[in-house]
């Protein structure tokens, strides 16, 4: 049945505010001065229920940038232009126990582990080519048309902060490049820095959490990108590497297929059914939302939303 009629503002509002003990627990990314400046005392949930209806409780207005959620909307875009035996060709489906950031078996002129490090997402934005910021519309385009927010932009000053202060990522960049799996020159990478600046709110997150839930149709219904394929690639991705290098223990106590950003975001699908959406800056060791996760956890918990 479609329990997510059972989904109120009253109950999301209650595990909001059971959860605000978690704010101290976590620590605003800093990695860029641009993040520090979150407010880290904002918290937002997102559902978008079975049946498209939108249930937004906390700091809802509140934006923040996508960072590593934007992932899973680039390696859409890449499958949908190049096909995923193409992309699959230059990366790998693996799990990792690696940070975000790291370079694996780059150096061994291996291919990135999956499109959900930054090793593979740098070479998923890569590979869309096109000139100048092409790559970063079709993006860009892609967040908007899932969510029905036009609105929705990029924070200038957290892409330019992330651009000087990248060079992990430009490392990567040229490791993929002189293991021949990419071509071009910077600019590539600059769509890259620019896909992690895209601001969005949790309901903007639980729509897209909604639609890879699915088959890629849109919470108002409109099927134009419907693709169940694509929707089991792209959930079986976030199972297995879209909480970084806590992504096992993760699948273990919430059972759903999840991406958390540095922005302080996750987003999560419960298959065929809901999305969700979280937001508060406080991270852990691994970068993942503190606040998010506990609700998410009480939320799934309360429901019996795991896979499991
Ligand atoms: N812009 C960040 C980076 O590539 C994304 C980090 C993340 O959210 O994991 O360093």
């Amino acid at each position: 049945g479609d329990s997510s009629n059972l989904i109120t503002n009253e109950m999301l509002e209650r595990i909001l505010e059971k959860n605000r003990i978690h704010i101290g627990e976590g620590k605003v990314a800093d990695y860029i001065p641009e993040l520090s400046k979150a407010n880290a005392n904002a918290v937002a949930f997102s559902v978008v229920k079975q049946n498209g209806e939108v249930v937004n409780v906390g700091d809802v207005s509140q934006k923040f940038t996508i960072q590593s959620i934007s992932k899973v909307i680039a390696l859409m875009v890449a499958v949908e232009e190049l096909g995923e035996k193409e992309v699959f060709s230059k990366a790998g489906y693996y799990g990792t126990d690696k940070p975000f950031n790291h370079y694996a078996n780059l150096e061994t002129k291996g291919k990135p582990l999956n499109p959900l490090m930054n090793a593979g997402a740098i070479l998923t934005t890569a590979l869309l080519g096109g000139e100048n910021d092409e790559a970063f519309q079709k993006i860009l385009g892609m967040v908007r048309y899932i969510t029905k927010n036009e609105a929705i932009g990029y924070s200038h000053s957290v892409y330019m902060s992330e651009r000087e202060t990248g060079h992990r990522n430009r490392g990567i960049f040229h490791l993929l490049k002189n293991n021949g799996l990419i071509e071009g020159e910077e600019n590539r990478l600059d769509n890259y820095f620019k896909q992690c600046s895209i601001e969005i709110t949790a309901e903007d997150l639980a729509k897209i959490g909604y639609f890879f839930a699915n088959q890629c149709t849109r919470f108002d219904g409109d099927t134009k990108y419907k693709n169940s394929e694509m929707s089991k690639l792209v959930q079986s991705q976030m199972l297995i590497a879209g909480m970084y290098e806590f992504s096992g223990e993760y699948a273990r106590t919430v059972g759903l297929p999840s991406k958390s950003g540095v922005g302080g975001g996750i987003v999560v699908s419960v298959p065929n059914k809901i999305g969700i959406g979280t937001f508060s800056p406080g991270l852990d060791a691994q970068g993942n939302s503190v606040v998010g996760y506990h609700m998410i956890l009480d939320l799934v918990n309360e429901l019996n939303l795991s896979l499991f």
